[in-house]
C-alpha cells in the first residue's frame, strides 16, 4: 500500500551532523524531497547557492515574509532562516515525504501548523563529540562557534518537544535509524487517516449486507 506523505522536521546542535545525515538519507532512499532553506548567512566555502540554500540579502528575505512566502522562519546567531512555501505544499500533494532540516523555534512553528509533522532530533554522542566536530568543520570562526554552543545549550532545554531523538554515534546507523522511524511513522493511526476513512465506509456497506 502507497503511504501518505508525511513532513519530518529534523533538528539538532549546529556541527552534530544534520546536514551529512540528509545527505545520505536521500541518497539511500528515493522516498525523501529535502526542503531547501531561504537564509541570510553567508555561503561556507564549498556550499552553492539553491544545492544547499538559497542565499538571499536582508531585504529579499524581509519581502519574503511580507509576501507570505514561508512556512516559518527563524532568526539564529544573527541571522534569517526560513522554509519556502512552495516546495513543502507541491510535494506534500503529491504524496512525497518532506524534510525540514531547521532549529527549534521554526520546528515549534511547524508542529503548530502541521500537526501530524514527525519531529526528530539528533544529539551527538556527547558534548565534547559535538565541539570536536563544530570545529572540526573549520567553517566558523571561533566566536562563532562559542556562538553556536551557547546556542546547543539553550536548545537542548526544549527537546521534550520532539517525538524522537537519534543519536549520530556511527554515521550509516544513524540514517538508517532515521529512516526506521520514519517508516514506522507511517503506520500510526493519524498518519492514515485517508486509509481508515476508506475501510470505514467499506464497512459500512458491507455489513449492512449492500454488497
Ligand atoms: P550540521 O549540519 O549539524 O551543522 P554537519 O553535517 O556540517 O553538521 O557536520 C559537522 C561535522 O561533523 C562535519 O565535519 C562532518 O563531516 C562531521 N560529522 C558528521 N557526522 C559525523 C559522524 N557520524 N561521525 C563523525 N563526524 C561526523
Ligand atoms: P547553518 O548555518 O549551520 O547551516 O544552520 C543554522 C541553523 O539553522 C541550523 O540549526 C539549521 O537546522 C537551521 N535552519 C536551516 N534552515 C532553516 C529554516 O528554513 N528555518 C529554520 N527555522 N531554521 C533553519
Amino acid at each position: 500500500m502507497k503511504h501518505e506523505g508525511i513532513l519530518i522536521v529534523v533538528s539538532g546542535f549546529s556541527g552534530v551532523g544534520k546536514g551529512t545525515l540528509m545527505k545520505k538519507l536521500v541518497q539511500d532512499h528515493d522516498d525523501y524531497a529535502l526542503s531547501i532553506s531561504a537564509t541570510t548567512r553567508a555561503p561556507r566555502p564549498g556550499e552553492e547557492d539553491g544545492r544547499e540554500y538559497f542565499f538571499i540579502s536582508k531585504e529579499a528575505f524581509e519581502q519574503k515574509i511580507a509576501d507570505g512566502g514561508l512556512v516559518e522562519y527563524a532568526c539564529y546567531c544573527g541571522n534569517y532562516y526560513g522554509t519556502p512555501k512552495d516546495y513543502v505544499e507541491k510535494h506534500l500533494a503529491q504524496g512525497k515525504s518532506v524534510i525540514l532540516e531547521i532549529e527549534l523555534q521554526g520546528a515549534l512553528k511547524i508542529k503548530e501548523q502541521y500537526p501530524t509533522a514527525l519531529l526528530l532530533f539528533v544529539m551527538p554522542p556527547d558534548a565534547e563529540e559535538l565541539m570536536h566536530r563544530l570545529t572540526g568543520r573549520g567553517t566558523e570562526t571561533a566566536e562563532v562557534i562559542e556562538q553556536r554552543m551557547a546556542r546547543a545549550m539553550e536548545e537542548a532545554e526544549d527537546i521534550e518537544e520532539y517525538d524522537y531523538i537519534v543519536v549520530n554515534d556511527d554515521l550509516d546507523t544513524c540514517v538508517e535509524k532515521m529512516h526506521e522511524i520514519i517508516m514506522a511513522a507511517h503506520n500510526t493511526p493519524v498518519r492514515k487517516e485517508e486509509f481508515i476513512k476508506n475501510i470505514r465506509a467499506e464497512l459500512k456497506v458491507l455489513a449492512k449486507g449492500e454488497k
